[in-house]
């Protein structure tokens, strides 16, 4: 099983990828975590980047993409499958990861959305901010980071959607209610993922991308 996830800080990506990697028993990728490693460890990479998480902004694209191009090889030698968790946050992203995976032998089977309103998750990382002290869960990095969000994450998730990808859920239910929905939804796929040759997927998947990249330039106006 090999799924991204795309969702609004607090909306409970990290938790849920968790659960996910644990049912299917594949590694949970979460790039936030992994930055946040580099920054406690003080290597030179969080160094480089903890001013960026400091501020809610995003890191520089290369930085994770690397990142993350190591993980999916560890996760290839591990049997293939992953979640995916905090990658594509933009267009360039959505890009190049799937480009890595692609190279791989191992683009998503699923982009999964958990969907939370911004009072839902501004109050969920406001109380997180409580227990935690991310340097990141203040009301006005809260604030920016959700804006980035809605301006620059979120218009991928048509592009999911076109390429038939698109698995939505309701985050602002109790975790165990998500988690059921959503291992319910991922556990019927299953059949169908492994009665399609993965091959056959790819030619199909590029086109849209292609499509969907040529018609939505930075230029373009947004689609639906
Ligand atoms: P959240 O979704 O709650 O913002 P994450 O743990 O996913 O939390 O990310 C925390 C921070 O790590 C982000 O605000 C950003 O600075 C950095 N980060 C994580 N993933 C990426 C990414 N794909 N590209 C750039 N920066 C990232």
């Amino acid at each position: 099983m090999r799924v991204l996830m795309i969702a609004p800080p607090g909306a409970g990506k990290g938790t849920q990828g968790a659960l996910i990697a644990a049912h299917f028993g594949i590694p949970h990728i979460a790039t936030g975590e992994l930055l946040r490693d580099h920054v406690t460890q003080r290597t030179s990479l969080g160094l480089a980047v903890q001013e960026y998480l400091d501020r809610g902004e995003l890191v520089p694209d290369q930085v994770v993409l690397d990142m993350v191009r190591e993980a999916m090889v560890a996760a290839k030698a591990a049997g293939g499958g992953y979640v995916l968790d905090g990658i594509p946050r933009n267009m360039q992203q959505a890009r190049a990861a799937y480009l890595i995976a692609r190279e791989l032998g191992m683009t998503a089977d699923v982009a999964l959305h958990l969907d939370a309103d911004d009072a839902e998750v501004t109050r969920r990382l406001l109380a997180r901010a409580a227990l935690e002290h991310r340097s990141d869960d203040t009301a006005d990095v809260i604030a920016g980071r959700l804006a980035l969000y809605h301006r620059v994450t979120a218009p991928i998730i048509c592009w999911y959607r076109d390429r038939g990808i698109l698995v939505s859920v309701d985050a602002m239910r109790p975790v165990q209610q998500i988690r059921r929905e959503i291992l319910t939804a991922l556990d019927g796929m299953r059949p169908l993922l492994d009665s399609e040759a993965a091959s056959a997927r790819h030619p199909g998947d590029l086109a849209t991308l292609a499509e969907a990249f040529g018609v939505t330039g930075p230029a373009a106006a947004p689609r639906g």
